[in-house]
């Protein structure tokens, strides 16, 4: 066995080098021109994978949530009106009787407002009526992809807040 850069005899077991690109095997001495390769069989770092790794997916499966809400139901202005009429009570004693102003009654009355689950609550019980529903939700949180563009971050709040609506369309060309 004779190096392979200065022809020398090589004494004791050769060295393989990377020497200006080419793998050589070479003496000791010249060894140090290049980039010594080892390759003796070290111990593998990767530890071979006996077992294939489950297979986890990134994205959750699209299963549209379902999601069991509370809602004020249809027509509570008309509800609360009959239930109300029906005790014979007027909005003020009404309002006396739940702490509320009559204003906030007639507009409940008229449909201009909805009430809050504190004001439902106290509604339901003073006319042992039931203003509430539990409604079975498929929340849709898959976002309508637009094909010309990407949605920004600033679209996707948008659309958090209108809770599904088209988000304002910018003029971009
Ligand atoms: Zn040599």
């Amino acid at each position: 066995m004779r190096c392979e850069v200065c022809g020398r005899k090589i004494h004791g077991s050769p060295i393989q080098a990377l020497i200006e690109g080419a793998k050589l095997t070479v003496c000791v001495e010249c060894s140090k021109h290049g980039k010594i390769i080892y390759d003796e069989p070290a111990p593998s770092r990767e530890t071979p994978k006996l077992t294939p790794t489950p297979f986890v997916p990134k994205k959750k499966p699209m299963t549209a949530k379902v999601e069991i809400t509370q809602e004020v139901v249809e027509g509570y202005h008309s509800k609360i009106r009959q239930a109300r009429e029906k005790l014979g009570l007027s909005h003020e004693e009404l309002g006396k009787k739940i702490n509320e102003k009559v204003s906030v009654l007639s507009k409940l009355e008229t449909g201009k407002m909805t009430p809050n689950n504190q004001l439902v609550a106290k509604l339901e019980h003073a006319l042992k009526i039931k203003l509430i529903v539990p409604i079975t939700k498929e929340k849709v949180t898959e976002i309508p992809k637009s094909p010309n563009r990407e949605l920004t971050l600033g679209d996707l709040m948008q659309l958090e807040k209108k809770g599904g609506e088209e988000p304002t369309e910018r003029k971009q060309s």
